[in-house]
């Protein structure tokens, strides 16, 4: 509106009030929503297509930044524009970059969030006001009211301070830290790809990933995190408090936000071990991680269960997985595992890397807690490659004493009716050439693999009474989750 304000050499409100057929244009936020006949007008009166129009407006970030663009109320992560006298006083809405404005006059969208606090282009701070007389940055009031007037000026008056006429690109701006530059930009990315690689939970929707963010922030206004942050961190926190009693991270002033946004960026590292010790070091409980969130994503539902209840229950302890691999390397294991015992133990790994407890995992999984703690204990200790072999309790066919034909045999002889151990000896021991000892001969007048809890059982059903050709007894193809449990499967690290 204002371009073409300018470009017809038109005052902007007459222009708005032609467009939309009376004045209250300016009383919404026009970046939020424009009124359909007022998309209809622009469209007729300029050529350009209704949804290129559209394009223009925050509507591109619903769905991904926030849930819906209401017209008025406060939205997450925009900064609500301060009307106050023709957008001059109050609150700045909109942010600057110096440099952006003295290479081209585009005002940028992002401008208007509050996450985007430096350029991505000339990775320098941006600015919401004049660094002459420190009113808020509102090109608009160059025109509304009693700004500079656009008519006769060569250039847009985007760069003009309209309080006091200050050429706002020749303002000073500030170096940004490289890690808050990095981080809004995997923040800008995960707008435009619509998933948030989230560490430890992988790739989030965006929605969820922004939303459990703008919670974190919250998190650090309250004063025992923020003294957390700072003690642990050594990171400056922001000078004060923003006047608004609840106000949200949109309410503090562009540097503290920069500040809160460093914090936020270190508090996510090493995902979610430092921030659950720190919430716990504070006493922070689960109540403020989730106040007000609906729905809560489950991958950080599970996290904030791990701090502690106002009801005094205790929070469970975090498990730590030895750094091996990663989770997408870890995932690509259990993918490709060639026997469903080894996918198995990989898919509980993978869950212990995305939800650090272990009750929560073995729940999920359906197997005991001592289960997953003697996995995890046994991945730690010995790496990736004991999730392989790890088969203790299982009968390995190289270390039989008869073939099978000769088991079979056995079994036929068996059959017919009682044999004493002297006799079951000496059969076996001219077949084979070695005199079995006890625990051999009781295998193998039980037609069973080993000598194990599983082996013991034989009699039900298990997967080894198949391969000895024990006719009648069902055998399942793979072992239930309680064979994989009670045979040791999954624990102790001997074989
Ligand atoms: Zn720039
Ligand atoms: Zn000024």
């Amino acid at each position: 509106m204002m371009r073409l304000a300018h470009a017809n050499v038109e005052r902007l409100t007459y222009l708005t009030t032609w467009v939309g057929g009376d004045r209250s244009f300016w009383t919404h936020d026009p970046d939020r929503r424009l009124r359909p006949d007022v998309r209809a007008g622009l469209s007729a009166a300029t050529g350009v297509p209704e949804g290129a129009i559209d394009a223009l407006t925050l509507k591109r970030f619903e769905g991904t930044l926030f849930p819906a663009l209401a017209p008025r109320a406060t939205i997450r992560w925009l900064m609500p524009l301060g009307k106050g006298s023709g957008y001059r006083h109050g609150r700045a809405g909109l942010a600057f970059c110096p440099g952006c404005l003295s290479e081209d006059q585009h005002l940028r969208q992002e401008w208007r969030l509050s996450f985007v606090t430096c350029c991505p282009r000339h990775v320098t701070a941006l600015l919401d006001s004049c660094p002459s007389c420190g009113s808020a940055y509102a090109p608009l009031s160059n025109d509304l009211g009693r700004g500079r007037a656009w008519l006769g000026e060569r250039e847009l008056p985007f760069a003009w301070c309209p309080e006091c006429g200050h050429d706002l690109r020749r303002s000073p701006t500030g170096e940004v830290a490289p890690e808050l530059s990095r981080f809004q930009a995997t923040l800008l990315a995960a707008l435009e790809d619509d998933a948030m690689e989230w560490p430890g939970a992988g790739e989030v929707p965006a929605l969820e990933g922004f939303d459990v963010l703008h919670q974190l922030l919250a998190v650090l206004r309250l004063p025992e995190a923020q003294r957390g942050v700072v003690a642990a961190s050594d990171l400056t926190g922001p000078a004060r408090m923003p006047g608004r009693r609840n106000g949200s991270f949109e309410d503090w002033a562009l540097a503290d936000r920069r500040l809160l946004l460093v914090q936020l960026a270190w508090l996510l590292g090493e995902w979610p071990h430092r921030f659950l010790g720190l919430m716990r070091l504070q006493g922070v409980t689960r109540r403020p991680l989730v106040y007000n969130m609906s729905p809560i994503p489950p991958w950080y539902d599970v996290v904030a269960e791990q701090v502690s209840q106002r009801n005094g229950k205790r929070p469970r302890p975090v498990v730590t997985l030895a750094p091996h691999l990663s989770l997408p390397a870890m995932q690509a294991r259990r993918d490709a595992a060639d026997t469903e015992l080894e996918r198995r133990r990989w898919d509980i790994l993978c869950r212990l890397a995305q939800t650090p407890d272990v009750v929560e995992v073995a729940r999920h999984v359906g197997v005991s807690d001592q289960t997953v703690r003697a996995l995890l204990r046994r991945y730690n200790d010995l790496g990736p490659g004991a999730m392989v072999r790890a088969n203790r309790g299982r009968a390995e066919p190289g270390r039989r004493l008869l073939q099978p034909e000769q088991e079979a045999e056995l079994q036929a002889w068996l059959a017919q009716g009682r044999v004493s151990n002297a006799e079951l000896a000496d059969w076996m021991e001219a077949r084979c050439g070695r005199r079995p000892n006890a625990t051999s001969l009781w295998t193998y007048r039980r037609g069973c693999g080993v000598h194990s809890r599983e082996g013991r059982r034989v009699g039900g059903s298990s997967g080894s009474t198949k391969r000895l050709g024990n006719g009648g007894i069902p055998a399942t193809a793979c072992p239930t989750l309680e064979d994989v449990d009670s045979a040791g499967m999954l624990d102790g690290g001997q074989v």
